[in-house]
Parts: structure tokens; sequence; C-alpha cells
């Protein structure tokens, strides 16, 4: 049997949080040996274009990626699209929507801060952003590490842009439905990123697997940059069980905030339908 390929399905650029364009961020997961990569910024495919086109000069395979921000049962849950169409109407505007409301979002956090004493955070972000449309908690995150509030963004976001603490602002992403539709509706596969990360009850993560499922989710990514390979084995079990496919990814985002480098991140662990099998445009 030949080698399983070396896959990171789920990593950021400039077009959202990440710190290297699209184009160095296909060199690094070149250079780190990956055979597959598939560039998933948040709620924007501004990045595709260019990634595809480096990717193809290294001999690496490209995969067409999106990680979409959604609202359920009051939490923030993210999905992964791969290859997805880029030019898909329903996609487009779906994530023209939500990158709209992020806007809103991110000038309501500004303000937040501004009131605990961080004057300057709204020209600090739009500095970070590269791309003005996708403001993230990471860059607050970068801004407040600058200011010296916390060091560093872990830290930070215990600290002031989770819920509860004073520079987070409540926000509605799409639905469930929406992303998922709009994902498979573009001919892509839609997975739940890192599950782990919600920390759901055993019955609120069946539930919330179950309404991805009933939307047309088919896969689950069981290895996530952060996540330990205890939750991996758990989540391998939980997608045999629920017979989801199963993703992995770095979700890597700079080199000195991310734990695994892009291109790095462990293979699946035996037992479980790889879900870059069933995509076609591999
Ligand atoms: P947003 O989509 O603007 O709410 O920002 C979410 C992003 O913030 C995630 O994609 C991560 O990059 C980052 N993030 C969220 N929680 C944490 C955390 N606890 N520590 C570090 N980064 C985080
Ligand atoms: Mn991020
Ligand atoms: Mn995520
Ligand atoms: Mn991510």
């Amino acid at each position: 049997m030949s080698k399983p390929p070396r896959c990171d399905l789920h990593c950021h650029s400039t077009v959202s949080d990440g710190v290297l364009t699209p184009a160095e961020l296909m060199r690094r997961a070149a250079g780190n040996g990956a055979d597959v990569i598939a560039l998933t910024d948040h709620d924007d495919l501004a990045g595709l274009a260019e990634a595809r086109t480096e990717a193809s000069t290294h001999g690496l395979q490209f995969i067409n990626g999106v990680e979409i921000s959604v609202s359920w049962e009051g939490i923030t849950l993210h999905v992964v699209g791969l290859g997805v169409a880029p030019e898909h109407p329903a996609l487009v505007e779906g994530l023209a929507g939500i990158r709209a409301g992020r806007h809103e979002r991110a000038r309501r956090i500004a303000h937040a801060l501004a009131e605990i004493g961080f004057d300057g955070a709204w020209e600090a972000v739009l500095r970070y952003a590269r791309n003005p449309s996708v403001i993230s908690r990471t860059h607050f995150a970068r801004f407040l590490v600058e200011r010296r509030a916390v060091s560093d963004t872990r830290a930070v976001f215990e600290r002031y842009l989770t819920r509860g603490n004073p520079g987070y602002v409540a926000h509605q992403w799409a639905s469930l439905a929406e992303a998922v539709g709009w994902i498979v509706a573009s001919g892509g596969v839609a997975v739940m990123a890192h599950p782990a990360r919600y920390r759901l009850s055993h019955a609120a993560m069946l539930r919330m697997l179950g309404d991805f499922r009933a939307c047309g989710g088919t896969a689950i990514e069981v290895v996530s940059g952060e996540a330990s390979a205890d939750a991996a084995r758990d989540l391998v079990r939980l997608a045999r069980r629920l017979g989801f496919a199963a993703s992995c990814g770095s979700d890597f985002h700079a080199p000195d905030e991310s734990p695994v480098d892009v291109g790095r991140v462990a293979g699946l662990p035996a037992g479980v339908e790889a879900v870059w099998e069933g995509l076609e445009r591999f």
C-alpha cells in the first residue's frame, strides 16, 4: 500500500487572521513537506486563486476551502467547506453578508475596548487586518498584546475577548443550514471544524452533529492543531459511530502563535474514511 498523502486541510492567510500571504503560506506548507493543502480563510474566498497558483509551482495539490462562522443554539461553530466553487453565487453572497456583519461587530468591539481604556483599537486592527472586510478577534488580540495588556494572544482571549469579558460582543453569524447549504450547493463537502473546541456535553455534541448531518454535513475534523491525541481518538470513535468522514488540519495562523506549523499536522488515525478521498476536484 502506498503512503497516505500528508494533508493539511485547515489554515489561514492574510485574507483572514493569518499573518502570511496566501503565496507565502503555500511556500511554507510545501517546505514543510505537505502533499495536499486547503486554504480555509474565515468567511472569504479571496485568497484561493493566488494560493492555487503558488501551490502548483511546488507540486502541492490544492483544494479550495473556507471556514464559515455559524451561530447554533447561542454558540459559535465553525464549518469548513472543502472543494467549494469560488464563483458560486449563493456562497459568494452568503459570505459577503457575513463579512458585512463582521465589520459591524468589529466596530462594536473597538468601542467596548475604548470604554475600558484601550483607545485606538479600530485604527490598529485596520492596520493588522490586511483584508479590512475580515477583521477577527485575533486582530484585536494582537492589538492588546502590542499594548502589553497581557503577554500572549491566548491570555488576551481569556481575559478580554471571550463571553463574559469586557471586549466581547454577542453576534449573530449564519445559521448552520445556510452555511452547509452554501457549501454543498457550490459542490463542496461540509466539515465540522475542531468539534472539541466548543466544550459541549456529550448530549449536546450528539445533537449538534445530528443537526449538522440533517443540514448536509458529512465530515468532522478529528485532528486539529491544538487538540490532543486523546481528543483525536475520541473524535475518531464518534466519526465512525455516526458515519462521518474525517479531516485533519493545522489551523495555522502565525509562526509565533500556532502550536502546529502549516503542513505539519499529524495524519489521520487508522480506521476512518479520509474526507479527501471523496473530493472530486482534489
Ligand atoms: P472571530 O471569528 O473574529 O470571532 O475570531 C475567532 C478567531 O480567534 C479564531 O479563528 C482563532 O483564530 C482565534 N481564537 C479564538 N479563541 C481563541 C483562543 N482562546 N486563543 C487564541 N485564539 C483564539
Ligand atoms: Mn482564526
Ligand atoms: Mn475555527
Ligand atoms: Mn481556523
